[in-house]
């Protein structure tokens, strides 16, 4: 392929001196799915890991059309303005289906791309949910190591894509547009949930009175529901990415929740949490497609599914003889 022949050694370097071509490239050998890269990525992550875990690492989500390149474009360059140093990223489940991506429009964040503080990635395609979050994992990681401080991870609000950006990010962010009429029509409670703030956009112009009304309905909502992040309570905000208003009030909320769940040690047990889970999803997996790519599992399973569909075998001894011929041919 277009792999570049670099040694773990100069990946290292390469990343740790923000040489955005080499990045470029470890994130590349991240994303690969052939298991010799797998292997050197690894390697390389190992090394790196001692540089990583500074950065403040925040989600955005929003339904198509909420603002949200809009939104990042204003806020990264509001952050590069203050000598920050962004990275982007995107999970976007979509793109391994279109093999498109919600970042691969060039026509994006074009500001936001053209500083030499930024970088944006667009989103690993191809392969499962699982994988996209694998990669995007160890892109963080990767950015963090060359030095990013700010890490935004975009997804769209569709599907899973949520919960998997909320479990490997400190701060989940909700873009969210006012309504005509009844505010909290199409609300997805189960996202309000997850999310430490509500960001209503397009609080400009005509919408600017609308947004006020929403504020303060969302804000009657969050009061009754449990917060996302424990000693933190979610409430909503406005802004408009087009004209800047409220961008910098959000750095500043983003701000206290850092400071306020330090205090309490909330932001230190999330991250300790999030990578145990990490761990134990990871294991998960691979458990999950080795029994199953097991060729005597497999051969063997559609005689037992048949079995248990019509009530011949009980779920438990088809399970227990599956487990039995998995382990045999373990051994
Ligand atoms: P995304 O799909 O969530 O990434 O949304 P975009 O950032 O592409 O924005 C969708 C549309 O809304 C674009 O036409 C933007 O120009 C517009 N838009 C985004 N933010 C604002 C805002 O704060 N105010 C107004 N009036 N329009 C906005």
């Amino acid at each position: 392929g277009r792999m570049p022949r670099l040694s773990v050694e100069q990946y290292v370097q390469g990343v740790r001196e923000n040489n955005r071509t080499i990045l470029a490239q470890a994130i590349t050998l991240v994303e690969s799915n052939s298991t010799a890269h797998m292997e050197m990525a690894q390697e390389v992550i190992k090394r790196l890991l001692p540089h990583t875990g500074q950065s403040i690492r925040i989600g955005i989500t929003g339904v198509p059309g909420a603002g949200k390149s809009t939104f990042i474009e204003a806020f990264g360059t509001m952050l590069c303005e203050k000598g920050h140093r962004v990275a982007v990223l995107a999970v976007d489940p979509s793109s391994t289906v279109t093999r498109g991506s919600i970042l691969g429009d060039k026509t994006r964040m074009e500001l936001l791309s053209r500083n030499p503080n930024a970088f944006i990635r667009p989103s690993a395609t191809g392969g499962t949910l699982g994988g996209v979050n694998r990669k995007t994992r160890e892109t963080m990681l990767l950015c963090e190591a060359a030095g990013y401080d700010v890490i935004l991870i975009e997804t769209v609000g569709v599907g899973q894509s949520e919960t998997t950006v909320r479990s490997m990010v400190d701060f989940f962010l909700l873009l969210m547009l006012t309504g005509a009429g009844d505010e909290l029509q199409g609300i997805k409670k189960g996202v309000i949930e997850i999310a430490d703030a509500l960001l209503i956009n397009k609080a400009d112009g005509e919408n600017k009175q609308r947004a006020l009304v929403a504020r303060g309905e969302y804000n009657r909502v969050l009061h009754y529901l449990q917060p996302a992040t424990a000693g933190w309570q979610t409430k909503a905000y406005m802004c408009s990415a087009l004209t800047g208003e409220g961008i910098e009030d959000i750095w500043d909320v983003v701000g206290q929740f850092r400071e306020q769940t330090t205090r309490t040690g909330g932001f230190e047990a999330r991250r300790k949490a999030q990578a145990l889970d990490w761990m134990h999803s990871m294991t998960h997996d691979y458990l999950r497609s080795t029994f199953y790519s097991n060729p005597n599992v497999a051969s063997l399973l559609p005689q037992i599914e048949q079995a248990v569909a019509s009530g011949e075998m009980s779920a438990t001894s088809a399970v227990q003889q599956l487990v039995a011929i998995y382990e045999k041919t373990r051994q």
